[in-house]
Order: C-alpha cells, then structure tokens, then sequence
C-alpha cells in the first residue's frame, strides 16, 4: 500500500493544513492500492505565498543556473524512471510495455526538449529602438488529468521552469502517484525551495481555489471541457492567463490510394493504445465508402487482434482509469447500438475471461457523423468508421466537430495528404504517422487555446515587455 500523504510546500514534505484522506484504487483489481491526502485553500495559500516569494530571486536567475537545474532533474528522472512507471500501471491501469515505455518516455522528452529549447531560446531582441524581452509570467496554477500522467505534468513543468516561473501542480486524484515520485525528483535535483509546489486534492477545491486565487498570474490546465470552461469563469475576476488544453474527437482519414489493410489495422490498434484515452485519438476513422467492406474486415480484425488484460502482463490494453469511466463508455456503446450504429467488434461488457477490473472490449462501429459516439468524445476504445463519396466530403466530416485537437492523414500521395491537412480545422495533424517533441500541441474550436510541446510551449508562461527608446542614438 503507497501513502502519499503530504504535500510538497516551500521546498518542504508538509502536512495538510486540515488532515483527510481520500483512497486510490487500482483500476486492473478494483482494491485499494494506497492513499493521498485532500488539501483545501488553506494549503493552496501556502504553496501560492512561497511560489510567490521564491519568484522575486527564481523569475530574474540565469540561462546558465536554469539549465543546470533542469540537467539535474533529468539525471534523477532517469534514475527513477522505473519507479515512475510502476506508479503509472497502479495509478491508471497502463499496460508495464506502455507504463514504462511511452508514458514515462513523453515526460522525459519534454525535459530534454525545454533543455534544448532553452539553449537556443531568445528571451531578448532587438527591433528598432524597441527591446522586445519575454520575462516569465510569475506564479502558475498547473492542473492536469490523469490520462498521460508524465506527459501532462512534465509539458507544463519543465517549459514553466525553463522560463523563470514558479507553480503549483494540482494532479488529478485519479493518478496521484506519478506526480508524488515527480515531486521527490525535483526536489532531491534542488529545485530551490518554492519554485515547485505540489498539493494533491480535489479539482472542486484545490483546482478552483487556484484559478480563483488573487496571486496566482496564470492558470495552465489539460483536461475536459467543461472543467476549462469553470477554470475560465473562476479565472475571470483576476484576469489571470488560462491555457486550456481540452478535448478532441479527431478524424483519421484515409485516402483513396493508401494501403488499406496496413493503415486502418493501424490506426484501429492505434485508438485502442491507453485504452482509447487519449486527446487527440483518431477516434472517428473515415474511409472511402467504395471501400468500405475491405475496411470493415480489417478494422474488425485488428479490434480482435488487441489484446486486454492484467497491465502487469504482456497486453496492449489495460482497464479504463476508473469505475466512473467504465460506466460512461458502457453508456456510449449503448447508445452507439440505439442510434442503429453497426458494431462489427466489441460491445458491451468486459472481455470474456476479465470478470474484476474496469476492463472494456475494443470496440468499432460503422456509422454517421451526426450520430452521438462520433461526435461527443468518448475516452475509451470505441472507434467510429465513417464512410466519405470523396476528398471534399472526408474533409467536410472531418471538420464537422466541435473539436478540433488532432487529425491524421494517410495515403501515397504525399501532395494529396499536404492539400488535405491544409484543409482541416485542427491543431496538430499528423501525415503518414510521425512525431516530434517541438511541434506545437493545442486545439482549435472547444479543444482550447494555447500550444504546448517545444519552443510553443515556453510562450504560454512568458509575458512580451517592450522597452520602447532602448536603441535611441
Ligand atoms: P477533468 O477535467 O475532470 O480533470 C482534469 C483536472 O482538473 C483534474 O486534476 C481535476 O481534479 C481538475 N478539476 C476538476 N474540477 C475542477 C475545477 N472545478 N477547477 C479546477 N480544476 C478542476 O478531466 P479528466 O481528468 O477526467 O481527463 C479527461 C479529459 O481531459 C478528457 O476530456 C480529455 O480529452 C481531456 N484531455 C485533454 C488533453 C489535451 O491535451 N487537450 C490531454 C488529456 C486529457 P480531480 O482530480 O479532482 O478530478
């Protein structure tokens, strides 16, 4: 049993202000795995008045003691990577493969990344007799979900640090645990007291009073939209930044010349991956409807072929995070089957032989784009096929969405797929597969604002000072 029961304020490991627990459950058992405490605003006014102290020296140190600072986290990242993996099974039910492969792999990425960046990144220039200087924004709430636990935190806390801020962390009380391990890292890297700041709790609570807070400069949170939609009005009085990373419903569309075994096997097994709990998951497929049988065939066979099971095993795919998640995707295949959606694999229920654990069938409908499963995000591995007449209707479709985070494009012609992500109202599409640590990260639409990921994602804590007459003769 892990017990995580105290805060990380003012350099300090602290005891909440007011003690109360809250337990984790481990989504593969259903039991306990360990427990966290639940701060309130009392706490939240404690890490905001360090985070606020530790500014005035942190926000004006040098390139040289950043950068030696983040080098110091990364050699303890990696010295602690395993643990941050296993925490990561336990706290969200990922697969070991993926638990310690991808997941862990993203945060040490954004680290290596903001190091990167941060050699090479302006924070002055001069046009004219103007000096344009970036200077860090100040105090910062972080709020993040638990879907990518070391993703989500790290996008946000190495930029942030790179930049001269200092924050508070909220992580999400469904996955407590990695963000505990990452706070230990920072602090045995010297993260000089008050920079970090990391209080576990409710989002009602903690998260609200963040937002809310008169000290707190910006607010960066990742998670749904209507939470980002309570951030922003919480926000409003104090007129602090909110960057929102939110939803998505992304179209995969695959064109008429591409491989069609390889890329909707591909792109099936794919939106399957973390148990189909990911932003921007090509979870509507769009196929040519000429087409549409050879694609069914191969979109059911690979559902089929994903295995699911005890994250400690050798699986593609663990449980859902959680008993409330489990019930919510149920909810969706139901009415995915309502709506006349055709299902040709997974359905209802757990997989045969899974009796305990919130473990969910990878599912594939054909269907419309006016149906409900393809135009409310699911979170779950439930992928919607919807045939296109031709380029312009898979286009059509595709930006038919209130969301608009990512998108893919496959086919042989590379020109074509160019023509057709130039088209689509969303912020980041991938053509042909790839990846890349600087290519900016947000959404278009109800997906939010803001970019993370890269050199972006130092601009979302820096403000623009112009120093007008610098360079008067
Ligand atoms: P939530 O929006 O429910 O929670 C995200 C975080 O916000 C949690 O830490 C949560 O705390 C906190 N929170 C909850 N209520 C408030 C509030 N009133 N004020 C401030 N903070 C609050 O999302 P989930 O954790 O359920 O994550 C899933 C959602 O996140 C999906 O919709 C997904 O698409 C989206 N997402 C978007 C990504 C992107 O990059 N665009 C990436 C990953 C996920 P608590 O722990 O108490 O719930």
């Amino acid at each position: 049993m892990r017990s995580y029961t105290q805060f990380y304020i003012d350099g300090r490991w602290t005891s909440p202000v007011t003690p109360k627990t809250a337990e984790v459950i481990n989504p593969a058992t259903e039991e306990v795995s360990g427990e966290i405490s639940l701060g309130s605003p009392a706490d939240v006014d404690l890490a905001v008045a360090a985070a606020r102290r530790a500014f005035a020296t942190y926000g004006e140190s040098s390139v040289k003691d950043r950068l030696d600072l983040l080098e110091a986290i990364q050699a303890e990242y990696e010295r602690r990577e395993a643990e941050l993996g296993e925490a990561i099974m336990v706290e969200m039910g990922a697969p070991k493969g993926l638990a310690n492969g991808f997941h862990t792999l993203l945060g040490k990425g954004h680290l290596g990344t903001a190091i990167e960046v941060l050699k090479e990144f302006k924070f002055e220039e001069q046009r004219g007799v103007t000096l344009i200087r970036k200077e860090p924004i100040g105090v910062c709430g972080l709020i993040t979900p638990w879907n990518w636990p070391m993703n989500q935190t790290c996008v946000k806390i190495f930029p942030a640090l790179a930049a001269g801020c200092t924050m508070i962390l909220k992580p999400p009380q469904l996955a407590p645990y990695s963000a505990q391990i990452l706070a230990e890292i920072l602090d045995k890297a010297g993260v000089p007291a008050g920079v970090f700041n990391m209080i576990q709790g409710q989002g009602s609570v903690i998260g609200a009073a963040l937002s809310r807070h008169e000290d707190v400069d910006m607010i960066s949170f990742t998670g749904s939209e209507p939470v980002g939609v309570q951030i922003q009005k919480d926000a409003a009085d104090t007129v602090k930044r909110v960057g929102l990373e939110l939803g998505g419903k992304s179209a995969w569309i695959v064109l008429d010349d591409a491989s069609l075994a390889a890329n909707v096997a591909g792109a099936t097994a794919g939106m399957m991956g973390n148990s189909g709990q990911t932003c921007s998951a090509g979870s509507r497929l769009l196929v040519p409807a000429s087409r549409l049988d050879d694609v069914k065939r191969a979109a059911a066979e690979a559902a089929s072929g994903v295995t699911v099971g005890d994250p400690q095993s050798d699986v593609a795919m663990g449980p859902v995070v959680s008993k409330s998640q489990y019930n919510i995707i149920q909810q969706y295949i139901e009415k995915g089957l309502e709506e006349g959606a055709e299902l040709i694999a997974g359905g209802l229920g757990r997989p045969e032989g899974l009796d305990k654990g919130w473990y969910v069938k990878p599912t594939v409908f054909v269907g419309t784009n006016d149906m409900v499963i393809a135009r409310e995000e699911i979170f779950g591995p439930v992928l919607v096929v919807i045939p296109y007449d031709d380029i312009d209707d898979a286009v059509r479709i595709a930006n038919d969405s209130n969301f608009g985070l990512g998108g893919y494009v496959s086919g042989e012609d590379l020109d074509t797929c160019r023509a057709v992500s130039r088209r689509m109202r969303t912020g980041a599409i991938w053509v042909n597969g790839g990846f890349d640590f600087h290519a900016p990260f947000g959404g278009y639409k109800r997906s939010g604002n803001g970019r993370e990921w890269g050199e972006f994602g130092f601009h979302e804590y820096l403000e623009v000072k112009s120093v007008i007459g610098w360079g008067a003769a």
